[in-house]
């Protein structure tokens, strides 16, 4: 039987991908080293320049090391360099995402192949994947039709397609049978869900929520234009988890434009001191050292996140993509002053989320998920991270913490 490692660049969502693959191979072995497999599946990721590079180098140095593998390139890298690499003959093949499933079939071939395949398709496979017993991630969607200037997303990911309700649901029940109590609803532009099967966000909410045994869910991030008034109507509901993530970019209007962005400023300070009036803390994505973002749009930027209820950041630092629209804009910011501008970004919103956890560290709903030597971690019910100190093996466990003690970067609590 031939064996077949597998190597995963980017994203949570290429690392379902590979879990979709790996589930399908039936007459292969999985191997556990890329020195003696007889073919690597190269799941790429091309997000940036530098991704690309990385995958290209690993490449080589695979056609090195191991020249006697068949080397196949599959995932968003397929999609941008696939041609080019088969062309120079770097690859023995190159699978697209829509081929995934199919995988078995396709690397029964004994000749070179190109399998392409399409941009609509959406996996028959939902995918999960559990943080240790009790929390799992759920993928749900697939593909974007925003157009930001600086992603290549929707040109490897294609189009917004949704999972099927019910599809999702028996998928949940499964695992909510199984003990599972958080999910945590993920996908390229999770928001966008439904939109193609007469649905939306909040429908699958109501729906998930009647599952007996889930007790809390998270939605891994949406856009301020997602957040309608059909889904304002379970902000209070107990199974929603008191924490939200609304991608925002930026918070100067000249810098959201040029990112071709669907957001402005004034809609979103209204959203976010909305939703934070129900409780709920709020974290973000912000890019920081875009083309165009001078001393001023940045000065005005960094002076309305402080104006923001924010709590958590995944702060990135710009970096170009051939073949976007960002990547031919002039106006370059430098290195060293987007290292900056990414370092006082972080801490305004550390000192934002410390002042949170003192107003908020009472009656807090804990699930701990790992921990070792009588300290056990977990996120309470505003994705907070809680350290908790117990003789018992707490893993899995929900725990309710009456009053915590705010430390500078987490939560601590004495299980008694
Ligand atoms: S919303 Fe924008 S940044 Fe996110 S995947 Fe779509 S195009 Fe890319």
């Amino acid at each position: 039987m031939k064996s077949v490692y597998f190597k995963t660049f980017g994203c949570r969502t290429n690392q379902f991908d590979t879990q979709v693959m790996m589930s399908k191979l039936k007459d292969f072995e999985l191997s556990m080293s890329e020195d003696d497999a007889d073919m690597i599946v190269v799941n790429s990721c091309t997000v940036t320049n530098g991704a690309d590079s990385s995958v290209r180098a690993y490449i080589n140095g695979i056609n090195r090391k191991n020249p006697k593998a068949n080397v196949v390139l599959a995932g968003c890298g397929s999609h941008s360099k696939g041609e080019s690499l088969f062309e120079d003959k770097k690859v023995f093949g190159v699978m697209g995402h829509s081929e995934k499933e199919n995988i078995n079939t396709i690397l029964q071939k004994r000749t070179p192949f190109y399998e392409i395949g399409d941009l609509e398709h959406i996996d028959s496979t939902i995918v999960e994947e559990f943080v240790g017993k009790s929390r799992a991630f759920i993928k749900i969607q697939e593909g974007c039709d925003f157009a930001c200037s600086y992603c290549i997303i929707p040109s490897v990911r294609g189009r917004a397609r949704s999972h099927k309700e019910e599809d999702i649901l028996t998928q949940i029940e499964k695992l909510a049978t199984n003990g599972f109590g958080e999910f945590i609803l993920t996908g390229t532009n999770v928001g966008s869900y439904g939109q193609d099967q007469n649905s939306s966000m909040a429908k699958l909410l109501k729906r998930l929520s009647q599952v007996r045994g889930v007790r809390r869910i998270r939605i891994g991030s949406l856009e301020p234009i997602q957040i309608d008034d059909e889904f304002k109507e379970l902000l209070n509901e107990p199974w929603m988890a008191r924490h939200l993530h609304i991608a925002l970019q930026h918070t100067s209007d000249k810098m959201l434009a040029l990112m071709n962005r669907r957001n402005d400023f004034k809609s979103d300070i209204k959203l976010l001191e909305a939703l934070a009036s129900h409780g709920y803390a709020l974290g973000t994505d912000f890019i920081v050292g875009h083309p165009g973002e001078d001393e001023s749009s940045w000065k005005e930027g960094i002076e309305r996140v402080k104006a923001l209820p924010l709590t958590h950041i995944h702060a990135f630092s710009y970096s170009k993509r051939d073949g976007t629209a960002s990547a031919s804009m002039k106006e370059i910011v430098k290195g060293n002053i987007a290292k900056e501008r990414h370092r006082e970004l972080t801490q305004v919103i550390n000192d934002k989320n410390l002042m949170f956890r003192k107003e908020h560290k009472h009656n807090l709903e804990v699930l701990l998920e790992k921990g070792r030597a009588g300290i056990y971690q977990g996120y309470d019910q505003y994705f907070n991270k809680v350290e908790m100190q117990s003789s018992e093996d707490l893993s899995g466990n929900w725990v309710f913490v009456e009053n915590a003690t705010v430390q500078g970067d987490k939560n601590v609590a004495i299980y008694q």
